[in-house]
């Protein structure tokens, strides 16, 4: 049987990732707990999304091996050349599109990815409702919402969050669970995260994923069920 979690035995770097990853990862665990925790929150409630995108591939197989599950990407077609052999290997994985989603790429969208944190204009929830009716598949959807209102950012403002959601939940059917966030870097996360919080709970909304390396314990404070956690647990990433 082949494994493609097995590293070859003369791949030293593969055996430091390894161990880096592996600690990496026991730490972040440890803060999410606390966090949770200091927040009268169980830790259970907070899911640790690893975000691999860029990342080489010894270091996600290492989050793999170290029995790390959930994972987030932001490009469909790099998400694609990099899990169906880890997936085929380790059925539980799951897969988070946190990037943003063009219409043309809903169909492979919609067939690869577990959860769907980018929804964001009522054309492209119409193509997730018509393609998941298609595949016979549909995946858990959140609506991203451009918290400040940052012209160049993805996301629905907050001012016609409450129609795309009546919209994908009413109206499309689609499998809403909640709202993302990615709040402008150059603020202070705290009033995002509380809007995000008070848009979710006037709608009946249970997941808020929010939070990245810099302030997911911040986050978790103000309600966070998924954190999207990147270079904290793999290291810098090297943009192509
Ligand atoms: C890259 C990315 C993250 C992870 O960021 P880090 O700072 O590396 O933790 C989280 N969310 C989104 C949407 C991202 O694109």
């Amino acid at each position: 049987m082949t494994d493609p979690l097995n590293q070859s035995p003369d791949n030293p770097t593969s055996i430091s990732a390894d161990a880096e990853v592996a600690e990496s990862l026991g730490l972040i665990h440890d803060r999410i707990a606390a966090a949770a925790s200091a927040a009268g929150r169980p830790a259970e409630d907070v899911t640790l999304v690893a975000v691999s995108k860029v990342q080489p591939a010894d270091r996600v197989r290492a989050a793999c091996r170290a029995g790390h599950r959930v994972f987030g990407e932001n490009r469909v077609q790099e998400a694609m050349q990099r899990w169906p052999d880890l997936r085929a290997e380790l059925p539980e994985i799951r897969l988070h599109l946190i990037g943003p989603l063009q219409t043309n790429k809903v169909r492979e969208a919609v067939g690869f990815f577990d959860v769907v944190e980018s929804v964001d204009r009522p054309k492209l929830a119409r193509k997730i409702a018509s393609e998941s009716e298609v595949a016979g598949r549909r995946p858990a959807c959140l609506i991203q919402v451009n918290t400040g209102e940052e012209p160049q950012k993805a996301g629905v403002v907050p001012g016609e969050a409450e129609a795309l959601i009546a919209l994908c939940r009413d109206d499309l059917g689609l499998d809403l669970r909640g709202l993302m966030c990615i709040p402008p870097f150059d603020e202070s996360p705290a009033p995002h995260f509380a809007l995000l919080r008070e848009l979710a709970r006037d709608n009946g909304l249970r997941e808020l994923s929010m939070g990245m390396s810099g302030d997911f314990e911040e986050a978790i404070r103000f309600g966070a069920t998924m954190v999207r956690v990147g270079t904290a647990i793999f290291g810098a990433r090297h943009n192509p």
